[in-house]
């Protein structure tokens, strides 16, 4: 389950954020400005935004552009959260911004289709769903890696590592991203650490033929191919 930031002045509705979320086991922040959710940005690392436009001082659009030209919170998953029906000739442009957004008032059961659709898809580990590429299926739950009805030999980085690009299959990422997700963003682990993990990685599929699916993409990083 994700930690999810909320930025939001209202009480209320910050209240009904949580109760709902926290309904689907995921962890809550709260901030009521941009500047206060800074601090928690330096603070923590959560998994997805849910942001307010209308907020005191730095509006939520503001903030979401501040967020995008900084390595750290580039790619930080952000839901918008909008008040009036007015704002919608404004929205279209919002996209390129944010991930998705909900307007107020909103049911708690939208808000989390929104949140669970835009976890699926950004940080789809987080979901814990089942992943299948071939016959190779990794359970979340077990956190175990299996091919047909045998458990491959892999330890908890290996089996984050391939988590994490078979669940983003086809898409390349590079060494820090990769130490980002699998190892966390403030470890002091070396780049070429990754590379050890994906020998690793590769030793447990061999048995199965399924070692040059975990493909090099020269001089950029690592990818899943599903065939
Ligand atoms: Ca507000």
């Amino acid at each position: 389950m994700a930690t999810i930031l909320i930025v939001e002045d209202e009480p209320a509705i910050v209240e009904l954020i949580r109760v709902t979320l926290e309904a689907d086991r995921h962890t809550i922040i709260e901030a009521g400005s941009a500047e206060e959710a800074r601090q928690k940005l330096a603070l923590s690392s959560p998994d997805l935004l849910l942001l307010d436009w209308m907020l005191p001082g730095q509006s939520g659009l503001a903030f979401a552009k501040s967020l995008r030209d900084h390595t750290r919170t580039k790619q930080l998953p952000i839901i918008m959260v909008t008040a009036r029906a007015e704002e919608s000739d404004k929205i279209s442009g919002l996209e390129h911004w944010v991930d998705d957004y909900v307007t107020k008032p909103f049911s708690p059961r939208e808000l989390k289709a929104r949140v669970k659709a835009v976890l699926r898809r950004r940080a789809p580990e987080l979901c814990g769903e089942v992943l299948r590429s071939g016959e190779l299926m990794l359970d979340p739950d077990t956190h175990r890696a299996s091919y047909g009805n045998k458990v491959l030999n892999l330890g908890p980085l290996e089996y984050r590592l391939l988590y994490f690009l078979v669940a983003r299959s086809g898409r390349t990422f590079n060494r820090e991203r990769l130490l980002d997700a699998v190892w966390g963003q403030d470890s002091e682990v070396e780049e070429r650490t990754v590379d050890v993990v994906v020998r690793r990685v590769r030793q447990a599929l061999a048995p199965f033929n399924m070692d040059d699916r975990l493909e090099t993409v020269r001089s950029v990083g690592y990818r899943w191919s599903d065939d």
